[in-house]
């Protein structure tokens, strides 16, 4: 099975076993992204998915992951509490996603207040 439905049974999996409501968003044209792309989109949105259920104290929360020729882009939000950029450097998950991002000459975006947490992610298609 692919990347989409994978994430669509996570976040189902989510939506039945706690309190926070996630939204799935997929676009594009998944066939085209090799296995190490696919693993790789579909952990990082898994650990931004558990910090959200974990940490955030939020209703609701969508995750979007899109597709071009070029360029996936990953974006999470949430209505959460937020937290401070030097909580960053507390666990191994968010050190993780950045080595991956990294790994792959992409970008990583995070934006948070104490009304909730947005995180975009951008990998180029190679
Ligand atoms: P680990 O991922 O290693 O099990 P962790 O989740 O605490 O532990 P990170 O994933 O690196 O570690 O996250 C670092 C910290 O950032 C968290 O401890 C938490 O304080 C904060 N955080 C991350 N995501 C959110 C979020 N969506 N809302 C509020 N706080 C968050
Ligand atoms: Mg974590």
């Amino acid at each position: 099975t692919g990347l989409f439905l994978t994430l669509e049974a996570r976040v189902y999996e989510l939506n039945t076993t706690g309190p926070i409501r996630f939204v799935l968003i997929t676009e594009g044209d998944e066939k085209k992204l090799n296995e190490l792309f696919s693993i790789t989109i579909y952990r990082i949105v898994n650990e931004l998915l558990i910090n959200i259920r974990k940490h955030s104290m939020a209703a609701e929360a969508a995750v979007q992951v899109l597709l071009t020729e070029n360029n996936v882009q990953i974006m999470t939000e949430d209505d959460g509490i937020g937290f401070k950029s030097d909580s960053v450097m507390s666990g191994i998950g968010l050190k993780n996603i950045k080595g991956r991002v990294e790994l792959l000459n992409g970008t990583i975006h995070i934006d948070s207040s104490k009304n909730g947490t947005q995180t975009i992610i951008h990998i180029p298609l190679t």
